[in-house]
């Protein structure tokens, strides 16, 4: 394990943090970047470090103060309202305590906090607060664990790391863990570390550096022993390449998907989805494709950490057939019903320790192994799933390493139940919110137009994934830089041409590679000429039909693929145009083509109904731009149009406003509204359109 400590930088820190809440907190927030780092010490919120300092109150009064790590927040990316402070000789008395429940602890936490507006701190504030010195650093290093959970650890653990570490048995997270961790101090008062059971280590020194050096030093040792002892490794029976493994996924991940939704009994949104994150690498498939994959997949976790996430047990399928997509859903619900009635034998053997006012969790798994493929991990989004497939590479790593030196022992089932459903725990889920559309995801083609951006721009904010699609180009890799950068992991670009069958099969695939499948399609690519019949030249014509009707029957056809291996239904809009109701002179190959392709939106609405696919069209007047963006229709007829009716742009676009009945100029965020309504599904509605173009009664749809 790297040893990141810099004076230089540690002194950086001190001129920048320490002026708000002193050098002491500064070099807390150092240490916790350091640790942060290091994905093999601590992942997503995991860890937390503390710093015992003083604190003025109003009246001038110097109080002993802790401040600790407040719950939730990634020790990487701290910064001083990340540490919440509290009055450490009340902590103290607590020690007294003969127990101390969680609500009971939050309360005092909060009560005791030196400052109203401060997150609640860490579920191991307590700890912290009983061991008695200024800086002390508590990680989940992988490498520890791999120790901790053998048989025959306490032997190990000696031998690797040496005579001055305590080791203390699990004790569960919280009151008890502190109470337990302060006499082992107690009859230890020369120890420089402690080891907890399955569960990670701790660190302490009065001086930050020594504490987190301390931290690195016993996690390279333990790496040192794993490394030498590694005599037994997993071996794969069959080598399956990466590029296989990622060709199988393209093509069961939509039947995964649909598998593992949730039937919710409403009509219009039937189906509570979530969203899957792949974990192909080397090492995994070499774990599932082991003969002692499954046994040693299907142990218990490493630590009580994270089980929300994850859940405590993983699910196995044995022998996927992915050339078979009949057979292979077969073989997965079976999996699925088996993991669910498992699960739920699981609760309800455990249904008396369940905390008042939490609610149990579905009984589908979180992380699925599937030999010759990898894992499939599933969240509520990208980021959730993310969490999961991050836990479960470090877990199946650390399985791996313990099964190439000695024989796994994980915890105890009713101590990761009391985990798995813990107030605390719990309380964190329920803060991160959801938005309408967030395990949902939409696939838009000619994305990086005008109307295209603004559609992608709508779903986005109502939490949508979005696969931004068009041709390959700076137009697409801008919006998806832009819209990355708003959104993060939500966005991808995908290059697609929607006049080639093969690039449109791929996108959907590389889709479904990303996050499990598609459920909203935008068929919004066209393109626009200006020309009487008289002189319209037939390349330019079929170029139209090509990219206007061939392109939308091609992308239909797609989802209609797609959507029969998702088999939870599906949403299509069609961005159709005004000109298929009220065609204009000199506009004949643009309203003909968008005409043919609007045909085949409606008749598509009535061969995928059964599949509870609904297909929408949205026909918008004129829209010229969406910020800096201009749209490919107003590149084509703007300067013509405008030199016809001697008009400047504003002029041309006030021309288009003057002629609705609601003098509205239509944008491009109106369309993704429009687009919205029925991604949110608000009425039984399939085969219509909605007019997007302030009232036009020629174009009015009949
Ligand atoms: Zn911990």
């Amino acid at each position: 394990m790297k040893n990141r400590w810099s004076d230089d930088k540690a002194a950086q820190f001190i001129k920048n943090n320490a002026g708000s809440r002193g050098e002491d907190l500064a070099m807390g927030l150092y240490v916790a970047s350091l640790i942060g780092a290091e994905p093999g010490l601590v992942l997503h919120g995991g860890g937390n470090s503390s710093v015992k300092t003083t604190h003025r109150n109003l009246l001038g009064e110097e109080v002993d103060a802790i401040y600790v790590k407040a719950s939730g927040y990634n020790m990487a990316c701290m910064d001083p309202n990340g540490y919440t402070g509290l009055d450490l000789q009340y902590l103290h008395k607590l020690r007294a305590l003969s127990k101390l429940s969680d609500a009971e602890m939050a309360g005092e936490f909060l009560t005791h906090s030196l400052d109203a507006d401060s997150a609640p701190p860490s579920i191991e504030t307590l700890v912290h607060a009983f061991v008695p010195y200024k800086f002390v650093d508590h990680s989940h290093p992988d490498a520890i664990l791999a120790l901790t959970n053998q048989r025959g650890a306490k032997k190990i653990l000696r031998e690797a790391l040496g005579e001055d570490v305590v080791i203390l048995e699990y004790v569960t997270p919280g009151f008890k863990l502190a109470k337990a961790v302060a006499s082992e101090l107690e009859n230890n008062p020369d120890a420089s570390a402690m080891v907890l059971m399955q569960h990670g280590l701790l660190t302490w020194s009065d001086r930050a550096k020594e504490s987190y050096q301390q931290t690195i030093k016993l996690v390279s040792l333990a790496e040192k022993y794993l490394k030498q002892n590694a005599l037994n490794p997993l071996v794969p029976v069959r080598s399956t390449p990466l590029h296989i493994a990622r060709k199988r996924l393209a093509r069961v991940a939509p039947v995964i998907r649909g598998l593992m939704a949730q039937p919710t009994g409403v009509p219009d949104l039937p189906w509570e989805r979530v969203i899957l994150q792949p974990l192909i690498r080397r090492d995994i498939l070499n774990f599932v494709d082991s003969d002692r994959g499954k046994r040693l997949a299907l142990t218990p976790p490493l630590t009580a950490d994270h089980l929300i996430r994850t859940k405590s047990l993983y699910m196995w399928v044995d022998n996927p057939s992915y050339d078979d997509p009949v057979a292979f859903r077969d073989q997965f619900s079976r999996a699925i019903r088996k993991y669910a009635a498992a699960y739920d034998a699981y609760i309800k053997k455990h249904i008396k320790e369940m905390p008042e006012g939490v609610r149990r969790m579905d009984s589908f798994p979180r992380v699925v192994l599937l030999p010759g493929l990898g894992v499939i991990c599933t969240g509520k989004d990208a980021k959730a799933a993310a969490i999961t497939r991050d836990i479960a590479a470090h877990t199946l790593a650390a399985k791996a390493q313990i099964a190439a030196m000695g024989r796994y022992r994980g915890l105890q089932e009713k101590d990761l139940f009391a985990m798995e459903y813990r107030t605390l725990q719990h309380a964190k889920l329920k803060k991160e919110k959801s938005s309408p559309l967030s395990r949902e995801v939409a696939l838009i083609t000619g994305a990086a137009g005008a109307i295209g951006s603004g559609i992608a721009q709508v779903l986005l904010e109502q939490g949508c994934h979005v696969a931004v699609t068009d041709l390959e180009g700076e137009l697409l890799s801008e919006l998806a830089e832009e819209l990355k950068a708003a959104f993060g992991s939500r966005v991808m670009s995908v290059p697609l041409d929607v006049t080639d069958p093969k690039a449109i099969e791929a996108g959907f695939a590389e889709v479904s590679r990303a996050w499990g499948g598609i459920d909203l399609i935008v068929l919004n690519a066209g393109i626009a000429h200006v020309s009487s019949l008289s002189e319209l030249n037939l390349d330019t014509f079929q170029k139209l039909e090509r990219i206007n009707v061939e392109g939308t029957l091609l992308v239909l056809a797609e989802a209609a693929r797609h959507f029969m291996l998702q088999n939870t239904g599906g949403d299509i809009v069609m961005v159709s145009t005004k000109n298929v109701f009220a065609p204009g002179a000199n506009f004949g190959a643009y309203s003909s083509t968008k005409a043919a392709g609007h045909q085949l939106a409606r008749i598509a609405s009535q061969e995928f109904a059964s599949m509870d696919v609904r297909v929408n069209m949205v026909s918008p007047d004129a829209v010229f731009s969406h910020g800096a963006r201009r749209s490919g229709l107003w590149m084509e007829i703007g300067p013509e149009r405008m030199s016809a009716r001697g008009l400047s742009a504003e002029g041309l676009e006030e021309y288009y406003r003057n002629r609705n009945l609601l003098k509205a100029r239509v944008t491009a965020r109106h369309v993704g509204n429009a687009v919205l309504y029925f991604a949110m599904r608000q009425t039984p509605t399939t085969g219509a359109t909605i007019p997007v173009d302030g009232g036009l009664p020629d174009s009015t749809p009949r």
